[in-house]
């Protein structure tokens, strides 16, 4: 989704609700996480006393393995992004958005966003045992005979 900036920009008061999903094909691309859902974004963009800010809920479901014990998973996520929009000069970090053509990739924003929120290392749940060194069995699962020797 594009959004067009320059009423917003223009216009002190000027507000535009969010309210999208990206659909999976358009996740394709993203070869580091699989997404099983469209990723939903809702929230607002606003110029408030002449400074525009973009608030959005991002929320999704990813596809997982187990880096411990290499199960297969799904896990949901949520999280909350806000960021400054400018149209030049200022330099540019994780608050601050330059857009000086007036359109918001809002599908960039919000991908680049969330792959920066996901943990580095994924567990199916926090404590898993993973699998046995030995004979592979999946611990969480039974117990083996190999470290009662
Ligand atoms: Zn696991
Ligand atoms: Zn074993």
């Amino acid at each position: 989704m594009k959004i067009q900036l320059k009423q917003l920009f223009d216009i002190v008061g000027e507000r535009k609700e969010i309210d999208y999903k990206i659909p999976l094909d358009e996740l394709d691309g993203y070869k580091a996480v699989s997404f099983k859902t469209p990723v939903s974004i809702n929230g607002e963009v606003e110029n408030r006393a002449g400074i525009v800010t973009l608030k959005i809920h991002v929320s999704f479901v990813l596809n997982h393995v187990c880096d411990r014990c290499l199960k297969n998973f799904e896990r949901e996520y949520h999280y909350d992004f806000e960021h400054t929009i400018v149209r030049s000069s200022q330099k540019e970090d994780d608050e601050h958005i330059v857009c000086e053509n007036m359109v918001l990739d809002l599908n960039e924003l919000a991908i680049s966003d969330l792959l920066l929120q996901l943990p580095s290392k994924i567990l199916c749940k926090e404590d898993c045992k993973g699998l046995c060194f030995v004979c592979g069995q999946n611990l969480n699962e039974a117990s083996c005979e190999c470290s009662k020797s």
